[in-house]
C-alpha cells in the first residue's frame, strides 16, 4: 500500500467526507474513518485504542462505528461501541468486512471505505433513526495519526 499521504487523493478524501455526511443524514449514529501508516500492535487492539482516542465511546446512544486502516499493515478494522454491537450480529460485522476488503484487494481504497461507510450507515439508520434534535457529535473530516 502506497504512503500515508498517497493512499487517498484530496478528491477521494472529500467523496469519503461526502458519504459520512450522507449516510449521518438517516441516523444519530456517528461514522468516521482513521487512517495510521502502520500499527505495530494487533490492528484490532490498536484500533479499540484510536476509538477512545477519538473519544468515540463518548456518544448519547453509544452508536459510534470506526473504520481503521493501517497502511503499511495493509490491513483494517471496522468496529463499533456498544449501542450498535447491541443490536447488529457478528455477521454484520463480517459481510461488511467482506464488501470493504473486495474493494481494498483490487486497490480500490476509497470505494472500499464508502462501501463500509454505506453498510455502517444503513445499520445505524434501521436502529438508530436520524431525529430533529441530532447532534453531529463527531467530527466527520478523517483522522490520520
Ligand atoms: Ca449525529
Ligand atoms: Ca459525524
Amino acid at each position: 500500500m502506497p504512503n500515508i499521504e498517497l493512499f487517498l487523493t484530496s478528491n477521494e478524501e472529500a467523496e469519503i467526507v461526502e458519504a459520512i455526511r450522507i449516510a449521518e443524514n438517516t441516523t444519530s449514529g456517528e461514522i468516521r474513518v482513521h487512517i495510521e501508516q502502520k500499527c505495530d500492535i494487533d490492528a484490532y487492539e490498536h484500533a479499540l485504542e484510536v476509538f477512545h482516542l477519538l473519544k468515540m465511546n463518548n456518544t448519547q446512544q453509544r452508536n459510534g462505528v470506526l473504520i481503521y486502516v493501517a497502511v503499511d499493515n495493509k490491513s483494517f478494522v471496522i468496529l463499533g461501541d456498544q449501542g450498535i454491537n447491541n443490536i447488529v450480529g457478528a455477521d454484520f460485522w463480517n459481510s461488511t468486512r467482506d464488501k470493504i476488503s473486495n474493494q481494498f484487494k483490487s486497490g480500490n481504497f476509497k470505494q472500499g471505505l464508502i462501501d463500509g461507510i454505506t453498510e455502517a450507515g444503513k445499520a445505524l439508520s434501521q436502529h438508530f433513526p436520524w431525529n430533529d434534535d441530532d447532534k453531529d457529535e463527531l467530527d466527520n473530516s478523517i483522522s490520520k495519526g
